[in-house]
């Protein structure tokens, strides 16, 4: 399949890879928005939210996307969890992942 993250998954593209388990890896954004932004991307493909019927799987993404916030040393000072979906909130890859952004003061609303 032609999927960026699923090449990134299957070590096919390079990327800094942060965190992996069984289900999920971590790596940092290419295009930073904040000093740390890291992008949480289950194993699977799954083009958008809303088709992913795994409760579990979810869970656990927003589990780790907080893990990473306390390995990063933002857990206190404050991160937000961002997940785009289709054309009105800016989606640009069609593999679901979760945006984790911290380092600096978010604004909102978020625009
Ligand atoms: P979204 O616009 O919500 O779909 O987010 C896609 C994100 O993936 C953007 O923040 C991009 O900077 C990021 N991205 C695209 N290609 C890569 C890559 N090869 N490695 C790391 N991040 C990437
Ligand atoms: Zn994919």
């Amino acid at each position: 399949m032609d999927c960026i993250f699923c090449k990134i998954v299957n070590n096919e593209i390079k990327s800094e890879k942060i965190y992996e388990d069984e289900d999920v890896i971590g790596i940092k954004d290419i295009n930073p928005q904040a000093p740390i932004h890291i992008l949480i991307i289950p194993k699977k493909h799954f083009e958008k939210l809303y088709q992913i019927e795994d409760t579990e799987l979810l869970g656990k993404m927003i589990k780790v996307a907080s893990l990473i916030a306390e390995k990063e040393g933002i857990k206190y000072s404050g991160y937000r969890l961002v997940i785009n979906t289709n054309r009105n909130a800016g989606q640009s890859v069609d593999h679901v992942h979760i945006h984790l952004l911290g380092g600096r003061i978010m604004l909102w609303p978020p625009g």
